[in-house]
C-alpha cells in the first residue's frame, strides 16, 4: 500500500492526472514525463501512472511518445490502477484501461469495485491525513459525462456519456467528509441541472415538480456540520427558476453562483451549440439577482470562436458591462479533435484570439477591481479555508459572495466560520479584520 509524500522526489508512484480541455494541457504532461524519466533513473523503484482526460483521448499514442509511463488509465477507470500496477510488477510492459460504462448498471457495478479496491488497499478505512486547502473545503462528484455536445468541447468524447451518481450514495460520501472536518461541499459534474433526470427515467428516484437536481441540493444542505454548499458547472441550458429561488431559501448555498456563457453573440452561441440565447442567459440572471439581489455572478467565455467577428465579441463586452460578473474565466478557443468546430470555416487567427482575450481580461479586471473595492466597510460572513504558507497567523478564507479574503489573526481560523470586516481590495483578494 501507498502513503502520501511531499515531492515527486520521494515517492514510489506518481499518478499525472491530466486536463485535456484545451491543447495546452498535453505539452504540459509531456515536459512533466520528461522530468519523471530522470527520476525514474534515480529511483528504479519509482512507477509512473498516467491518469485523466489526456491518458483517455490519446491511449496508445502517449505511451507510444514516453517510455516513462508504467500504466495509463482513463477517467471511467480509476477503479481499476491497483489492477493495472499489480499486473505491471509482474509481467512488465504499459498496461492500460480506458472507456466508460455503456450504462448506468454497469456504472453502478465499476463504482463497487472502485469501492471495494479502495477497502483493500485500505481495510481499517483510515483516510490518509489531509492537509491544508482541501481538509475544510471537498468536492463530491455527483456526475459524470456529458451529454451535451457543445461544437467545441472535448468533454463528451473524454469522459463518456452523462451519467449520475445515486443520491443516497453522494448523501454518504458527504457525511464522510463531514465527519473528517470538511464544513464546504463542492458537488461536480459537468452539468449538474440535468442532475438525475436518468434516474427518474428509470424509476430509481421520483418524479417531483423541483427536479433531482433540486432535491438533492435541499437534501445534501440539510446535513449536519456543514456550513456552505456549492456546485458546478451548471449550464444555463438546463438552469431552472425553482433552482435559483432556492438561494432565497437555503443561506448554505451563500450568494454566488457561477454561470458559463461562453459568448455574448446568439450567432455564436449557436454555433457552438449552447442552445440558450443572450436573452435567455439574462433571463437566469434575472431569476438569480431576483432570489438573491446581491448574489455575485462569474462565468466562462471563450474568445475567437471560429466565424467570430469583432462585433460578435464586442457584444460578449457588452454582456460583461451589463451583468458585472465578479469574475470570468476566459480562454482562447482551442481546436479539439472530434469536436466540430474543428472543422468550422472562418478559424480565428492567434494574433486575434491574443488581442481579444486581452481586451477582455483589462474590462473583466477593472470591473472586477470595482465590485471589489465596494467590499470594503462591509461586514461578511466568511469560512476560513487555510493558514497563509508564507506569513504566521494569517488566514484565507471567502466571504459568501465567494471572495477570497486575507485576515490576521492571534488564534487559528482554519475550518472556522467568522464575521469579517472588509478593509483593503485589490483584483484578486479582500483584506479585511476579525469582529
Ligand atoms: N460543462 C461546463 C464547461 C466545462 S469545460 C459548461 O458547459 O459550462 C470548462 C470551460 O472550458 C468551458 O466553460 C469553456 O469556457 C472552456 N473550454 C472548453 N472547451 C474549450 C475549447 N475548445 N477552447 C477554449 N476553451 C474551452
Ligand atoms: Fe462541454 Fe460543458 Fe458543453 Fe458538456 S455542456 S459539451 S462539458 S461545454
Amino acid at each position: 500500500s501507498y502513503t502520501p509524500t511531499e515531492s515527486a522526489e520521494d515517492a514510489d508512484l506518481v499518478v499525472l492526472n491530466t486536463c485535456h480541455i484545451r491543447e495546452k494541457a498535453k505539452h504540459k504532461v509531456l515536459s512533466r514525463l520528461g522530468r519523471l524519466k530522470e527520476l525514474k533513473e534515480k529511483n528504479r523503484n519509482l512507477k509512473v501512472a498516467v491518469a485523466g482526460c489526456v491518458a483517455q483521448a490519446e491511449g496508445k499514442k502517449l505511451l507510444e511518445q514516453s517510455s516513462a509511463i508504467d500504466v495509463l488509465i482513463g477517467p471511467g477507470k480509476i477503479h481499476e490502477l491497483p489492477n493495472l500496477l499489480s499486473t505491471q510488477a509482474k509481467v512488465g510492459g504499459q498496461p492500460m484501461a480506458t472507456g466508460f460504462a455503456k450504462d448506468l448498471k454497469q456504472f453502478d457495478a465499476e463504482r463497487m469495485s472502485c469501492q471495494e479496491s479502495a477497502q483493500q488497499a485500505n481495510p481499517e478505512g483510515v483516510e490518509p491525513a489531509l492537509q491544508g486547502k482541501n481538509e475544510v473545503s471537498r468536492f463530491v462528484n455527483i456526475q459524470v459525462g456529458c451529454d451535451n455536445f457543445c461544437t467545441f468541447c472535448v468533454v463528451p468524447f473524454t469522459r463518456g456519456r452523462e451519467m449520475s451518481i445515486p443520491p443516497t450514495e453522494i448523501l454518504t460520501n458527504t457525511k464522510k467528509l463531514l465527519a473528517q472536518g470538511a464544513k464546504e461541499i463542492t458537488l461536480l459534474g459537468q452539468n449538474v441541472n440535468s442532475y438525475g433526470k436518468d434516474l427518474v427515467r428509470q424509476a430509481r428516484v421520483a418524479k417531483t415538480s423541483d427536479g433531482p437536481f433540486v432535491d438533492l441540493l435541499r437534501e445534501v444542505a440539510a446535513l449536519p456540520g456543514l456550513e456552505r454548499l456549492r456546485f458546478t458547472t451548471s449550464n444555463p441550458h438546463d438552469m431552472t427558476a425553482p433552482l435559483a429561488q432556492l438561494f432565497a431559501q437555503q443561506p448554505k448555498l451563500g450568494a454566488y453562483y457561477h454561470l458559463p456563457l461562453q459568448s455574448g453573440s446568439n450567432k455564436v452561441l449557436e454555433e457552438m451549440r449552447r442552445k440558450v440565447t443572450r436573452e435567455q442567459y439574462l433571463q437566469r440572471v434575472e431569476w438569480l439577482r431576483h432570489a438573491r439581489p446581491d448574489i455575485a455572478l462569474s462565468t466562462d467565455l471563450i474568445v475567437g470562436f471560429p466565424g467570430e467577428s469583432e462585433e460578435d465579441f464586442e457584444q460578449t463586452l457588452d454582456l460583461m458591462r451589463q451583468v458585472r460578473f465578479s469574475f470570468v474565466f476566459a480562454f482562447m478557443y482551442s481546436k479539439r479533435k472530434g469536436t466540430a468546430a474543428i472543422r468550422f470555416r472562418d478559424q480565428i487567427p492567434e494574433e486575434v484570439k491574443k488581442a481579444r482575450l486581452q481586451r477582455l481580461n483589462q474590462l473583466q479586471d477593472k470591473i472586477t477591481l470595482e465590485l471589489n473595492h465596494q467590499e470594503i466597510g462591509q461586514q461578511r460572513e466568511v469560512l476560513f479555508l487555510y493558514p497563509s504558507n508564507k506569513e504566521q497567523h494569517v488566514y484565507y478564507g471567502r466571504t459568501e459572495h465567494f471572495r477570497l479574503v486575507k485576515v490576521c489573526s492571534p488564534r487559528p481560523l482554519t475550518g472556522q466560520l467568522a464575521h469579517v470586516e472588509i478593509t483593503h481590495a485589490n483584483k484578486t483578494a479582500l483584506e479585511g479584520r476579525l469582529l
